[in-house]
């Protein structure tokens, strides 16, 4: 398509009637197809079903009956496995159960309820009038920004760069405001924009001067290993963390629910020896102990990191073509338009694109109308309120090729005429 630029008022109108009467076809096929949330396709779980057959034992290396109480912390072995593939101390690592958003909204509350290294708990500050704040690079994950609304923690949005969150913005937020208390970090093939962080952000990360002591990066590696285009590398943020006198600073999370089973995987946080501890303070009180077959079941399953990640190069076998589809279809469709710019993701789940200003809403709502279901607009934005109204979050998974085929034209179809709407407006 030429530049929209380069069209009069009148060729406009012309060519938003066409797109209206292609709009009109699409409505009438009467379409049920859904891009908005971030699940694997039923063919993408079928190559963990093993995981589902009987388990080849159910003792542990040292002899511990794994269907019995005990072992807070999770099984060694698991421990381990999972340790060796994320380059982390197994004794930094607690093993949790079958998702890591609840291990997220845990320890956030933990914070909250008794706060952190001798610090007074950040439900104070609230009490006090001066709520806690947590950064969000934006755009970012809706569910993290919930976490936050539910507990009370205000967000301030700061921008997601290609390399990671501006971090002359971040660094000068948190050396200013003792009350910004965390940030948000998707460090790896990030949601929704598939933003990999580079070693200067994570050094950065790791020993920026901040007002708050008891300062926290969440740092949720959700698709650590979620490689498609490309390998990509992570520098070590708890090594680097230790390095610059700060090894308390970070909590990491990670789950395999992009990897076996989402909802019926394994879980982990991993952080400095002295904040372990206390989280096993907190969860001895919450839990006897999670899952142990599910967590030996895994480890009988993958066995070493090495078979993860050829696993992981199965399930990018299986996202390739999808995502290939997404940024074949907006290339064909949009590309030099000026209507919108989208990401090139090398790995992750999602495909993020920016209409127009003020068209994002309106595309989701032509979109739906047509039978094209997609993440809400404003959803990768705190409290939902994307500023500009035009960030679109693309999820290619779940849906079969030819149903993404018929998804992306209907959808392109509508950020075009929402787009063209706009500037007729
Ligand atoms: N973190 C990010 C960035 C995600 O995109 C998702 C799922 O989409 C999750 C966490 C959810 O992880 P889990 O299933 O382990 O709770």
């Amino acid at each position: 398509m030429k530049p929209i630029a380069d069209y009069s008022s009148e060729d406009l109108s012309a060519l938003l009637n066409d797109l209206e009467v292609q709009y009109k076809e699409a409505q009438a096929q009467n379409l049920k197809l859904n891009m908005a949330r971030g699940k694997p396709a039923t063919t993408q779980l079928n190559l963990s079903n093993a995981l589902l057959d009987k388990m080849e034992s159910y003792t542990l290396a040292d002899g511990t009956d794994a269907r019995n109480y005990g072992i807070l912390d999770g099984i060694p072995e698991c421990k381990k496995l999972f340790g060796e593939l994320l380059g982390i101390n197994p004794d930094q690592i607690i093993i949790g159960g079958n998702a890591s958003l609840n291990v997220m909204f845990d320890t956030l509350s933990f914070l909250c309820l008794f706060g952190t290294g001798g610090c007074e708990p950040w439900i104070y500050s609230k009490h006090n009038g001066n709520p806690v704040k947590f950064l969000c690079p934006v755009p970012g994950y809706d569910r993290h920004f919930t976490i936050c609304e539910e507990l009370g923690i205000e967000m301030i949005t700061v921008p997601l760069n290609e390399d990671g969150p501006d971090m002359d913005i971040v660094k000068k937020l948190v050396s200013e405001d003792e009350s910004i208390k965390g940030i948000w970090c998707v460090p790896l093939h990030s949601n929704p924009q598939g933003v990999c962080y580079s070693d200067e952000v994570v050094e950065q990360l790791a020993s920026m001067e901040t007002a708050a002591k008891d300062f926290r990066i969440f740092w949720d590696n959700a698709y650590g290993v979620h490689h498609i285009y490309e390998d990509v590398a992570l520098k070590d943020i708890i090594k680097e963390c230790e390095k610059c006198g700060n090894p308390d600073r970070v909590y990491y999370f990670f789950s395999t629910s992009k990897i076996s089973f989402p909802g019926a995987g394994i879980a982990l946080v991993a952080s400095s020896p002295a904040n372990i501890k206390e989280l096993k303070g907190h969860m001895s009180a919450q839990t006897i102990g999670h899952d142990k077959l599910n967590q030996l079941r895994h480890v009988q399953f993958f066995k070493t990191p090495e078979n993860i990640r050829a696993h992981m190069k199965k399930l990018a076998e299986e996202l390739k073509p999808k995502f290939d589809m997404v940024l074949d279809k907006l290339d064909e469709t949009l590309s030099g338009s000026g209507l919108a710019s989208w990401s090139n993701p090398k790995g992750g789940y999602f495909v993020s694109l920016d209409t127009l200003p003020g068209c994002a809403k309106r595309t989701v709502e032509l979109a739906k109308n047509a039978g094209v279901t997609l993440t809400g607009a404003g959803a990768t934005y705190p409290y939902g309120k994307d500023p500009k109204d035009s960030n679109i979050r693309i999820a290619p998974t779940y849906p079969t090729i030819d149903e993404l085929e018929k998804a992306m034209d209907i959808f392109t179809l509508c950020v075009k005429i929402a787009g063209i709407e706009k500037l007729l407006e």
